[in-house]
């Protein structure tokens, strides 16, 4: 027997139907690329959400045509998350930082009818712009006055005047819920990029599950300024659990310098912040120079590569901000897991609860989780045993945008992750690694994370690094990779000599070298292919 109640599809328009009728009168505020902070209200972006939906069926825009941006946080962006979804359409955010050959083979293979880009990003479109196969017209994210001069594309338009013109009463299309929504390709460090295609209900899902107090938790009383680009799995679902709360949202633009984030910190109150590792490894720096403290943000939710202890303490000790490490995937809209405390938690010691606020958080409810050993046999969840994390549930891809890559599921309908992790009793999980940075040194595993988490305790250490180098008996043995914090001085044997109770006599790095600077991918992570390709040919002492 069906229930009874009411079959009314979950709609991303829905959100900002919400925001705009009860949340109208509160601020979504903007450092523009342009230059000057733009501040506007969820009712006035909600008019200008429906105006791109016109202005994009205008342009010949039906249900399920993808629709490219190449832009930072920012107003319009926002008002292209909502005015292209909202109308069927996909709203595909692409990473500006990749590669040049890698956007253009992603705008091909998402075959994007029209590309919306910011104006310090044009010179790149225009250099890129007669491989484009199917973009028809290329849209500066400004209005005619700021416009560059020098730009030359054919058939660019500018997107104040594609909307001004426009009513702005757009009625919004229902449809089924799990029409595609939004595509964001995952940065592929081996192979091409692959395309995760969001629908409206795994959005909406998500939100909810972001919003909740033990998610990052959002209220209509937060200030919210996601550091992580709306092109980064869409600031991690930002943009809508912040509609869904009625919060104030601060959208960072182009200027993510320490300087400029903490001036928005603090002139807009901001409460909750989020964005990867490298990121607040630069705010840090800047309010340590300047002794500085941060007067309202309460929570900053790091994630997107492990958030090294030391930080997680330093914000809390010197700033009194929480960290919520957070893991999650592209493929997975992102959230996967947050860290908060449980209640029995606040008995514990200091130490006890650090540990704790190491892992990469507890699971959230609507992802199901385990992990398997190499024959696919669950292994249990006592927070020591690790094996291949696999993952399923609503907002988890079941496979990519044109079936690249084949149908990616295990029995079951489990996700494999990628990544090699323990899990709790509690729900706690723990990344040891990546499967394929963890070093394996005679049969057994050495995690690359953990030896770079305590190395990035030494105060003289700006980032750690941890490959596996090749070694004739052991097979792989760690290589610790060092940028040193600028004026600051350290040598191989104090490294080695501090690691030394910090991680099992067995794990310590065979070696230690400087470098000036760690590489990165495009979503801030580092680039351990480009390490393993630098140092391939690096003998170890021991070896
Ligand atoms: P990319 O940025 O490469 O496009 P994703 O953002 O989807 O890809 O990366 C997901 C991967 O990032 C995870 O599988 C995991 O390995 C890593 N990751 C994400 N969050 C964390 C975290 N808190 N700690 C450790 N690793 C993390």
């Amino acid at each position: 027997m069906l229930g009874l109640m009411q079959d009314r599809p979950l709609l991303i328009s829905q959100l900002i139907d919400f925001a705009a009728d009860f949340h109208g009168d509160t601020e979504i505020v903007s450092r523009t690329v342009e230059g000057p902070i733009h501040r506007y209200t969820y009712s006035d972006a909600h008019r200008r959400a429906k105006q791109v939906s016109e202005a994009l069926a205008g342009l010949g825009i039906r249900q399920g045509d993808r629709i490219g941006t190449l832009a930072w946080n920012g107003y319009r962006h926002f008002e292209l998350y909502y005015g292209i979804s909202g109308m069927g359409a996909v709203c595909h955010t692409i990473n500006p930082r990749l590669f040049p050959e890698q956007i253009a083979y992603i705008v091909n293979h998402a075959e994007d009818q029209l590309l919306f880009v910011d104006i310090n990003i044009l010179p790149l479109v225009e250099s890129l712009a007669p491989q484009l196969k199917t973009v028809r017209h290329i849209v500066a994210m400004t209005d005619r006055a700021h416009l560059p001069a020098d730009i030359d594309i054919p058939n660019l338009l500018v997107y104040e005047e594609l909307i001004g013109g426009q009513p702005g009463t757009f009625e919004w299309p229902v449809f089924d819920e799990r029409t595609a929504s939004s595509l964001c390709y995952t940065s592929g460090t081996t192979g091409n990029p692959k395309g995760v295609l969001y629908h409206h209900r795994s959005t909406i899902l998500h939100a909810y599950a972001s919003a909740l107090p033990d998610g990052i938790g959002i209220s209509a009383r937060d200030s919210v300024l996601p550091v992580v680009p709306m092109f980064h799995v869409n600031a991690w679902g930002l943009p809508y659990s912040g509609c869904l709360s009625g919060a104030k949202l601060v959208f960072p633009g182009a200027a993510l310098d320490g300087a400029s984030l903490y001036e928005l910190f603090e002139a807009e109150g901001v409460t909750i912040t989020a964005g990867v590792p490298t990121v607040w490894l630069l705010l840090l720096q800047h309010l340590q120079a300047k002794k500085l403290k941060l007067s309202t943000l309460r929570k900053s939710v790091i994630g997107g590569s492990a958030c090294p202890p030391a930080m997680i303490e330093t914000f809390k000790r010197d700033y009194g901000v929480d960290v919520l490490h957070a893991w999650g995937m592209t493929e997975m809209s992102p959230l996967g897991t947050v860290n908060t405390p449980k209640a029995k938690h606040r008995k514990m010691s200091e130490a006890e609860q650090n540990a704790v606020k190491a892992k990469q958080g507890r699971v959230l409810f609507g992802v199901e989780m385990k992990i398997v050993d190499d024959s696919g046999k669950a292994l249990p969840r006592d927070g020591k045993a690790f094996g291949d994390l696999l993952v399923r549930g609503p907002w988890i891809t079941s496979g990519y945008f044109k079936d690249e890559g084949g149908n990616p599921l295990r029995d079951g309908g489990w996700f494999p992750t990628g990544d090699v992790a323990t899990l709790d009793a509690d729900g706690y999980m723990q990344i040891t690694d990546r499967s394929k940075d963890v070093i394996k040194s005679g049969g057994e595993w050495i995690s690359s994370i953990d030896l770079e988490n305590a190395a990035m305790a030494h105060p003289a250490v700006a980032e750690a690094a941890v490959i596996g180098i090749h070694h004739p008996k052991w097979d792989e043995r760690p290589l610790l990779i060092i940028q040193k914090k600028a004026g600051a001085d350290v040598d191989k044997d104090a490294l080695l000599g501090f690691l030394k109770d910090k991680v099992a006599k067995w794990w310590l790095p065979d070696d230690v070298t400087f470098v000036d600077s760690i590489p990165h991918t495009a979503t801030g992570k580092i680039l351990k292919t480009r390490l393993r390709e630098d140092f391939k040919d690096y003998k170890l002492p021991t070896a």
